[in-house]
């Protein structure tokens, strides 16, 4: 399935100012050093393509929570570091995002340069939409890219604003990649498609499950959420995490995915704690013999085995949401285990970010998988088949 909107393969760039909206909100170790730079490198085919194209690049981001003014700890500086290094060249770094000194680097860059602007979320206009922010922003610009995966379903002023004080914008190339890997897969998958969902809650998945409810051969549920499914079954689950108001919802769908012919998933033993603390005893129960009182804190042995041989047989893998309390080691096999079947399995494998994504990396399988993508909720809300406010504000592809 082809993205419909208009990319930047389409638009012509040459000595034309083209800010491209990025996603450079990776994380830091609380000093200035980046602990992952996949979001950096997965926006250089779109950064490469306008160099090569002998554009003036400048690249916006925004970076956590800054709430709307300067904080030192947010800036963008060591991205622009770590980005000269992948780019091998110099990468001017403003340090503010607007305003006139801004607008004279700019100006008086070469085609071929790279600007750096400071995040976006310094100011308050960014995530308001602000009219006026979103016209000194496009004061920058010839061209406007959309590259922002990760910050395609806000609506802030650098996503979905700007676009209207520019006459040219188009989506990048992560962009393009990643809608088409998500949503693609959703709508056209190859059979059997298998999704897995797991992670902390039902609630947070709700539209996911609801939207793949359909579409789907088989569905596996592991993590948190799977011990409301086993209460709404009738057994005792201990301690483990439940969403009371989810047990009519996630009995439902059970019955649903049975009525329909889905194959429907569940884990059959889980890893059990005495406590959460670090140190608690832990044993591996069968799902129907949870002692009261300890906590399911990750599948067991024999639901990797069944998950394993349910994946086997899949054309089309979706992922999102680990098995477990995989940041902690005890409760990080299951997770682990799983990966490196989905890893194993002759399938199209697509992976939601976030937690599922770190996951992965830790299994060491990341490059084995089809496509992982770089954004936690903006994947999310496309898995559930919602409206992107930052994909809807650029123009359709011309035929
Ligand atoms: P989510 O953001 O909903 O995908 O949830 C991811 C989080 O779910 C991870 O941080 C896991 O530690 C957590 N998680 C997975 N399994 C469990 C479990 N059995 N009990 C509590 N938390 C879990």
């Amino acid at each position: 399935m082809k993205l419909t909107k208009q990319t930047i393969d389409q638009v012509a760039l040459r000595n034309k100012r083209v800010l491209i909206r990025v996603d450079f909100n990776v994380p830091l170790d609380g000093t200035s050093h980046i602990t992952d730079d996949s979001r950096i490198r997965a926006a250089l085919p779109t950064i490469n393509w306008a160099i090569d194209e002998d554009a003036v690049v400048i690249l916006c981001s925004h970076l956590g929570r800054p709430k709307g003014t300067p904080n030192p700890t947010l800036s963008l500086a060591p991205v622009a570091k770590r980005l000269q290094r992948l780019l091998n060249k110099p990468v001017a770094f403003t340090d503010d995002c607007i305003g006139p000194t801004v607008e004279a680097v700019v100006n008086s860059a070469h085609p071929g340069d790279v600007v750096l602007l400071e995040n976006v979320r310094f100011h308050p206009g960014e995530e308001k939409n602000d009219d006026q922010f979103c016209a000194q922003l496009a004061a920058l610009a010839d061209v406007y890219i959309n590259d922002a995966f990760g910050t395609a379903h806000r609506s802030h002023a650098s996503t979905v604003g700007i676009t209207k004080h520019v006459n040219v914008s188009a989506a990048g190339f992560l962009m393009k990649r990643e809608v088409e890997a998500l949503e693609g897969t959703v709508e056209n998958p190859v059979r059997p498609f298998v999704a897995i969902l797991g992670g902390a809650k039902v609630s947070g998945k709700i539209g996911v499950i609801k939207n793949l409810a359909g579409k789907v051969d088989k569905v596996i549920i592991g993590g948190g959420m799977a011990f409301t499914f086993i209460k709404a079954m009738g057994f005792e689950i201990g301690q483990s995490l439940v969403e009371e108001d989810m047990l009519d919802f996630a009995k439902q769908i059970h019955e649903q995915a049975i009525a329909d012919k889905i194959k429907f998933y569940l884990p059959v033993d889980c890893v059990v704690a005495a406590s959460l603390a670090p140190d608690a005893e832990t044993k591996i129960v069968p799902i129907q013999e949870i002692p009261s009182g300890w906590y399911g804190l990750d599948i067991g042995p024999a639901s990797v085995r069944l998950f394993g041989e349910v994946v086997q047989n899949a054309k089309t893998i979706l992922w999102n949401g680990p098995m477990g309390v995989f940041e902690q080691d005890a409760f990080s096999r299951g997770t682990f285990a799983l990966a490196h079947s989905v890893a194993n399995a002759y399938a199209k494998t697509i992976v939601g970010g976030g937690d599922t994504a770190l996951a992965v990396y830790r299994a060491g399988e990341s490059e084995s998988m089809s496509f992982i993508s770089t954004g936690g909720g903006a994947a999310l809300q496309l898995l559930e088949g919602k409206h992107m406010p930052g994909l809807a504000a650029l123009p359709d592809r011309p035929h």
